[in-house]
């Protein structure tokens, strides 16, 4: 097997420096390169401000990206676009590109697959993969970038909701969000990413010195332990109250307010139950939920709430005294919910082995 050139972006700043000096090259053209993948360029040759042996030797050097796309799917008439990427070594993931009036947003992976499990998911179906590099998160972004570009669109927002948990893969995605909000490079604004996770306490206390501005989600769907060790068995190490502490002390030490995500199975969590229980956990703090309802994941016990069901539940949370929004379900016929994707493309690669 031919050995793969390293992504040009997985290359840190001082071994890119480094490179160029053992070239006959000047420190400045790392930025000019660097400017360029940023543009969305698919070659090194068309970089056309750099002297036409440097293209060359980058291109026999390095990739311009690892990161290759499979197939992609549309939905809501073309504002949610989904691509499937191959990672090197052969593991895919999900990014999903949603379009909207005042703004575009990707949905970004961190991870191949997900060891948390939730018997809802899509990701959590398939067994872990791997953790993605800073580089290969921040390549999704730049392939974002470039797609909405042409549009004349710009990437205004990204959130960690794609496949797995961010905070499993801590050290890479937050070097990914540093990466992504640098000026040099997407400049995208901290406020303008979220990060969600199902629950990793000390990863949320280490999320607090990092002093990284971005809008922590949690996905608590449920607000007793009983439940939660359910849907999401990570409570079972990190308990729901504590968790709710560890996201306090996030949204005091940030100022910002911490957004509480709760899919919606119809049955399950939808409860007056529920409502009170959620009221009792985060009435007075500085939270915001956030309503999903249940993208139907085949081969999970779990229904999608009916249109009445959420409003009602919506109602009973606002009751508790709590600001609740419901999430707008984009690109439900995009295998939209993550990990959906990859599960067909998974199926079809599965039927066409067997046949
Ligand atoms: N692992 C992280 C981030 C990725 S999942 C986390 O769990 O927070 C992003 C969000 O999508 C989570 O709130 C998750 O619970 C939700 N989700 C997963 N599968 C879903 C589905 N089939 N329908 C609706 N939301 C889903
Ligand atoms: Fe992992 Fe999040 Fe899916 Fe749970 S919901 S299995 S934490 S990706």
């Amino acid at each position: 097997m031919t050995e793969l050139k390293p992504a040009v972006l997985s290359v840190g700043r001082a071994d890119f420096e480094a490179w160029l000096a053992d070239h006959g090259a000047r420190a400045f053209r790392r930025a000019q390169v660097i400017g360029w993948v940023m543009r969305g360029a698919s070659s090194f040759d068309v970089m056309r401000d750099l002297p036409r042996s440097l293209r060359e030797q980058l291109d026999a050097a390095f990739r311009v990206t690892s990161l290759q796309p499979i197939a992609t799917s549309e939905a809501d008439r073309g504002l949610t676009t989904k691509t499937l990427f191959e990672l090197d070594g052969g593991h895919t993931v999900e990014a999903v590109v949603m379009r909207y009036a005042d703004r575009s947003t990707l949905c970004i992976s961190s991870q191949a697959g997900c060891p948390v499990g939730c018997p809802f998911c899509a990701t959590g179906k398939f067994p872990f993969g791997r953790n993605l590099a800073a580089h290969e998160i921040e390549e999704q972004a730049v392939d974002a970038a470039r797609l909405l570009d042409v549009e004349g669109r710009r990437l205004s927002h990204v959130v960690f909701m794609g496949m797995g948990e961010p905070f499993v893969n801590y050290r890479a995605v937050i070097d990914s969000v540093r990466r992504i909000t640098d000026p040099e490079r997407l400049a995208i604004s901290p406020r303008r990413i979220v990060v969600s996770t199902s629950g990793v306490i000390p990863r949320i206390e280490e999320l607090g010195g990092e002093k990284l501005p971005v809008t922590l989600a949690i996905s608590l769907h449920a607000a007793r332990d009983e439940l939660r060790d359910v849907l999401v068995p990570i409570n079972r190490k990190y308990p729901v109250h504590k968790l709710v502490e560890a996201a306090d002390g996030y949204a005091r030490r940030s100022g910002r307010r911490v957004s509480y995500e709760w899919v919606m199975l119809a049955g399950v969590n939808d409860s007056e139950r529920d409502a009170n229980e959620l009221g009792r956990l985060l009435r007075k703090r500085l939270a915001h939920v956030n309503l999903i309802p249940f993208n139907p994941v085949t081969d999970t016990p779990y229904a999608a709430p009916a249109r009445d069901g959420v409003r009602r539940f919506k109602e009973l949370v606002a009751a508790e005294g709590l600001n609740v929004t419901v999430r707008d379900t984009r690109g439900r016929d995009a295998d939209a919910a993550c990990g959906q994707l990859h599960e067909r493309v998974a199926r079809q690669r599965e039927s066409a082995a067997v046949t």
